[in-house]
């Protein structure tokens, strides 16, 4: 059941939380949505999760048509977060959807979004995909071209950055992704003392999210522990 499963996803996060001395209140579950019908969304949402994420506009865009007279219903605010790769093609439709952008990871995308974004007056709140592994079915900014980009990013004025996100590998053993977590926070570290005040870290994924906590993430993306197997 939804209920239990979500019971148990915050009961982790709590545990992961104070196992580093963390409090757990500074943790946003992202609830990843893709594939997922409107009934699971709005059960979900009518339990208190309040962040969405999906990784295809075009099926976000659907979903938030169609959830729209019961957001009004509800009184509810929910956030949509764009967790897939964005295509130059999809950043207007993306501006209008998403409260924030997880995946910019090139000069062009950044710029692209930029332009969007002023032409309707809005400030977009965006973090950084950066790549840790050699997969090559991962988006993202190489660790070493990372600091252009986010001084980049940082001089777009209808841009904020606000941190990083990574996609590590998939392990069984979610202590083998610990390197990748700790690696994207050494980053995130390293460029707050350069001045950039970056605070996000959108790391973590229902195998791995308790690691990633304990690593300091501060936004976990989770799908399957929550909704169970996605039919694909
Ligand atoms: C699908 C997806 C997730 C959620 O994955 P689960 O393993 O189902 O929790 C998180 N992040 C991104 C970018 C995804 O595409």
């Amino acid at each position: 059941m939804l209920s239990e499963r979500i019971s148990s996803v915050f009961k982790k996060i709590t545990y992961a939380a104070l196992r580093a001395g963390r409090n757990p209140e500074e943790i946003k579950v992202v609830a990843v949505t893709k594939s997922q019908g409107i009934d699971k969304i709005k059960e979900a949402a009518q339990l208190g999760l309040r962040i969405f994420g999906e990784n295809r506009v075009q099926e976000a865009k659907n979903k938030i048509e169609a959830l729209k007279d019961f957001i009004a219903q509800w009184q509810i605010n929910i956030e949509w977060h764009m967790i897939g790769h964005l295509q130059s093609n999809k950043v207007k439709d993306a501006l209008r959807l998403f409260e924030v952008i997880h995946s910019v990871d090139s000069e062009k995308l950044a710029v692209l979004i930029n332009k969007e974004a002023e032409k309707i007056g809005k400030i977009q709140r965006v973090l950084i995909q950066v790549k840790l592994s050699e997969e090559e079915s991962k988006f993202g900014i190489e660790p070493e071209n990372t600091e252009k980009l986010v001084e980049l990013c940082f001089r777009l004025p209808n841009i904020k950055v606000e941190g990083l996100m990574t996609i590590p590998p998939y392990f069984e053993n979610p202590e083998n992704a610990r390197p990748y977590f700790r690696k994207l926070r050494q980053i995130k570290d390293s460029l707050f003392q350069k001045g950039y005040a970056l605070t996000e870290l959108s790391m973590g994924m229902s195998n791995d999210f308790e690691v990633a906590i304990e690593e300091g993430a501060t936004m976990v993306r989770i799908g399957t522990a929550l909704f169970g197997q996605r039919i694909n």
